[in-house]
């Protein structure tokens, strides 16, 4: 399986401002202060040296993770990171290919998961079908209503792209060819819906938005089994501790407890995501930083690695 992160933020798009570029800009100055990068060699070799925190950006795309299973294409969410998922595809598939298949599945309707669709340009194309999964009621509406004159110049039905909504059952199991695929609810206001991948051995877990404070033991426990040994779980982590404790029924979750449950279930990968508009790639490196420490600390012989979710981030699993 290979992941490709489109958008990471969540709630509303968040594109860096000019200041955070100069402070890239800064630190990056003061990093270079008393090395030799007079010659254009010597700078490149400067460069290639410094981490992915000084040389990029997280991203300001709201949530859009593509999944390639051997030769199926599945996406997670329609957050504005749709649209340059399905600009790149265009750009990566042979001119000659017929027919595109895109397989996407929407945990809830919220705009940030919802609103790159109508900017998605392979849904106007007419050698393109799309097959949607969703456990919410009439998601079809739901799309359409976006997509309304008064919010937006073209209609869903003018999108030229052969589409099938396949409504699914919580707690449901599935296939597409040889591949698995589970579902389970998550605790966020007007309900969300994490999905499991399995195929040939590994396990892929797409589970944002979610909230995990005063659950009853019971409903903890079924998540620890949904996430068992998965080998990636992007997880809804846009919260500091303290933040999580204020922010009750908000919806949402933190690193440090994406950490207690990821141990427990004995997750391989732990992929912090949807972050918050308010916390500049600063914070969220910070917050990154807190949750390393907080896995040291409390779990330090668990092999479980802890990432931030990245624009553009591919990952085999
Ligand atoms: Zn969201
Ligand atoms: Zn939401």
């Amino acid at each position: 399986m290979e992941v490709c992160f489109w958008g990471v933020r969540g709630s509303i798009p968040t594109p860096p401002t000019s200041e955070d570029l100069r402070n890239k800009i800064t630190r990056v100055l003061e990093l270079a202060a008393g090395i030799d990068i007079s010659t254009a060699e010597k700078r490149e070799q400067f460069l290639s040296g410094l981490s992915e925190k000084e040389l990029g950006f997280i991203g300001g795309n709201t949530p859009c993770v593509e999944l390639k299973v051997k030769d199926k294409i599945f996406i997670f969410d329609m957050g504005t990171g749709l649209r340059e998922f399905g600009n790149d595809l265009l750009k990566r598939l042979p001119k000659e290919q017929q027919h595109i298949e895109l397989h996407i599945f929407i945990g809830h309707t919220h705009w940030d998961h919802v609103q790159g669709f109508p900017f998605f340009v392979p849904a106007y194309r007419n050698n393109v079908e799309l097959h949607f999964y969703f456990v919410h009621p009439q998601v079809k509406e739901r799309l359409e209503i976006q997509q309304d004159y008064r919010f937006f110049p073209v209609a869903m039905e003018f999108m030229a792209s052969k589409k099938h909504f396949h409504q699914i059952e919580n707690n449901s199991q599935f296939m597409i060819d040889d591949i698995v695929i589970k579902t389970t609810e998550l605790n966020h206001p007007g309900k969300c819906f994490a999905y499991r991948v399995e195929y040939e051995g590994k396990s892929f877990i797409y589970a944002s938005d979610g909230e995990y404070n005063y659950l009853p033991s019971s409903r903890i426990n079924k998540f620890i089994e949904f996430y068992d040994k998965a080998d990636m779980l992007v997880f809804d982590a846009p919260f500091s501790f303290s933040e999580e404790i204020e922010k009750i029924n908000w919806g949402h979750s933190s690193a440090l407890l994406g950490i207690d449950l990821s141990v427990k279930a004995k997750v391989k990968e732990l992929i912090l995501f949807h972050h918050a508009p308010e916390n500049d790639d600063e914070a969220v490196f910070q917050l990154l930083q807190t949750a390393e420490e907080y896995r040291e600390k409390n779990y330090s012989s668990s092999p479980l690695e802890v990432l931030l979710a990245r624009e553009r981030m591919k990952i085999t699993i």
